[in-house]
């Protein structure tokens, strides 16, 4: 046989043009961060808050203590209004666990939530560290949350700000949050997510991280509108320009 074989045609493709992504669409939400990745986005963030830090005023590990447990569901502005007067007249804990909650400390600090519970934790937690610390705020994460009103995540941050050995980063709505923007992590529950950052973050810089999470969390990375288009790091983050439902509360239902 000479006869040349006729190639079969397939019939001419219509090529449909797709549109080139604009900044943060052409990357995958899927793609597992590495620590190389998620270390140079942080700098990179250190860098744009270079100034990020505790905005909670204290002069003491105690009076720190004692306003992150103030701190619990209300801004640091609040309890920077209510601490100032507060440390006035109980200085440090010798002289809060002499106090009554209900007589001496509820007047003062009864601008911010849950002040009565609040009242009576910090000078429980007071008297505590009297009988059992010397007065003194204990540097162990064990010791800390064994005080009345004092969890992990206030613990970490007396142990970061105070004595620069956080046992963990701290996760609050902020950091919950943009981990979840940049895909540093796909959790959403607050041990998860410490456990992610924790994993893919040096010990040095557990600290740091938190205060430049929550600077950029209070600047720039807003729950609602977060502003990417003004973001340092939109051409990393998987979630730019259409970060609005990411890292969001689900609404509460109505009951
Ligand atoms: S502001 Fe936008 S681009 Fe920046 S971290 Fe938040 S979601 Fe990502």
């Amino acid at each position: 046989m000479t006869g040349k074989k006729t190639a079969k045609k397939s019939p001419p493709r219509t090529l449909t043009p797709r549109p080139s992504p604009t900044r943060g669409e052409g990357r995958s939400r899927s793609k597992k961060p590495d620590a190389a990745t998620v270390q140079k986005t942080l700098t990179r963030l250190q860098k744009a808050h270079p100034d990020a830090h505790c905005e909670l005023d204290h002069r003491s590990p105690f009076q720190l203590l004692v306003a992150t447990v103030l701190s619990a569901q209300t801004t640091d502005v609040a309890v920077n209004k209510v601490t100032p007067a507060l440390f006035a007249r109980f200085r440090d804990a010798r002289a809060l666990a002499k106090a009554d909650p209900v007589r001496d400390v509820e007047p003062i600090i009864n601008r911010i939530g849950m002040y009565r519970q609040k009242a009576k934790n910090i000078v429980g937690l007071s008297k505590q560290l009297v009988e059992e610390h010397g007065a003194e705020v204990p540097r162990s994460l064990e010791a800390l949350v064994a005080l009345p009103g004092v969890g992990r995540k206030t613990a970490n941050v007396v142990l970061g700000v105070a004595f620069g050995a956080p046992e963990g980063v701290v996760v609050d709505t902020h950091v919950q949050r943009i981990a979840q923007r940049l895909g540093w992590t796909k959790n959403a529950e607050p041990p998860k997510i410490e456990r992610d950052l924790c994993a893919l973050i040096p010990r040095d810089k557990w600290d740091i991280t938190s205060h430049v999470l929550i600077f950029h969390g209070r600047r720039v990375c807003f729950a609602r509108k977060p502003n990417c288009e003004g973001c340092t790091v939109n051409d990393v983050c998987p979630s730019a320009f259409h970060a609005e439902t990411v890292g969001r509360k689900a609404p509460r239902a109505r009951t």
